[in-house]
């Protein structure tokens, strides 16, 4: 079965032909399919053309927050819901086609985890097309995943998925790098793209900087969370033992010169090696005993959730998992 998550936020106009056109897509080839609507705190009639849809058909449920908590958020609370063993997330302003439906099952069934849209001829303004354009370049240097097109609505994966990956913030654009970091498998499929025809776009220009601090956090998240020691550690370590050599010459030349009876009378200020010297050994504690935190933290936290992730198991019983499942209310 397939799960059609879709966060909603001030979309009146557009939800009663997306369903249609998700009813229609799926129908017509045989889909088993349901339909989760976050609406994310929106202030116009979203939520009583939701309530219209859900009422009407048992396939569709819906989920209101009392505000805006962002798109990440409305994710997680349909992930949470779903019953599927597939999940496809979807946006509600009919910019992604749900007539790709079945190519993107197709892709996901030739032996893959995560099948990410890729907007390949885009309908949005260029000052949107080309600083995503950079983001996705930067994304696939940082994090070794490339992708066309990280920030497409249209993501299908295995439930699997949903269950090991934990969004917050603005993460749901990393559902595939988050994946590929776990170890499934991720590829891509260019899909249909259209231009909005009715509301507004939610995001602005401010997204970008907003995407790439987030990155720097995934790229250290996917490289060094287990780890983050290894990262911080190693810095401190090289600060801490340039400025250490530092000290050390001057330690040195200061006893020569004694030894010869010539006393340098300079002022400290004179003395720019043992500024930076002392500033150096300074940082580099300072960065090994915040990566002793760090890996604290990471030791208390790992309790609960494992670092690896298991494909299959012959002869072996479940509990190698436990934690990383989530309660699904709907299938008691
Ligand atoms: N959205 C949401 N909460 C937010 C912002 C956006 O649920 O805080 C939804 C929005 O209704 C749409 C999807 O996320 O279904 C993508 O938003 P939008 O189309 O504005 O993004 P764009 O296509 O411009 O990147
Ligand atoms: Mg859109």
């Amino acid at each position: 079965m397939l799960s059609i998550v879709i966060p909603v936020l001030n979309e009146e106009d557009s939800l009663l032909e997306l369903y249609r056109q998700i009813d229609r897509s799926c129908s017509a080839n045989g889909i088993d399919a349901e339909i989760v609507f976050v609406d994310d705190g929106s202030t116009d009639g979203s939520w009583r053309v939701i309530g219209e849809i859900a009422r009407s058909d048992p396939r569709v449920s819906a989920i209101r927050f009392r505000r805006n908590f962002g798109k990440a958020a409305a994710l997680t609370a349909a992930l949470r819901s779903i019953r599927g063993d597939l999940v496809l997330t979807m946006d509600a302003d009919l910019q992604d086609d749900p007539a790709e439906i079945p190519r993107l099952l197709a892709k996901l069934n030739e032996g893959y985890d995560v099948v990410n849209g890729w907007k390949q001829r885009r309908l949005d303004p260029w000052h949107k097309v080309y600083p995503s354009k950079v983001f996705n370049g930067m994304v696939g240097r940082l994090t070794g995943l490339k992708l066309h097109d990280h920030n497409c609505g249209l993501k299908l994966f295995r439930a699997e998925v949903a269950r090991e990956i934990r969004l917050y913030g603005e993460m749901h654009r990393f559902i595939p790098v988050l994946a590929d970091a776990r170890g499934f498998r991720v590829t891509e499929l260019a899909v249909n793209h259209r231009p909005r025809e009715h509301g507004v776009s939610k995001y602005g220009i401010k997204r970008f900087l907003r995407g790439f601090l987030d990155l720097l956090t995934i790229a250290f998240l996917t490289g060094f969370s287990q780890r983050p020691q290894h990262l911080l550690g190693a810095c401190g370590l090289f600060s801490f033992i340039l400025g250490g050599l530092g000290l050390l010459y001057l330690a040195a030349q200061w006893l020569l010169m004694h030894a010869v009876h010539v006393l340098p009378e300079e002022p400290i200020g004179n003395r720019p090696l043992l500024i930076y010297s002392a500033a150096l050994l300074l940082l580099g504690g300072q960065a090994l005993s915040l990566g002793l935190l760090a890996e604290l933290m990471v030791s208390l936290v790992g309790r609960e959730r494992d670092a690896f992730s298991v494909w299959e198991m012959i002869g072996a019983e479940e509990p190698l998992n436990p934690k990383s499942k989530i309660e699904n209310p709907k299938s008691e």
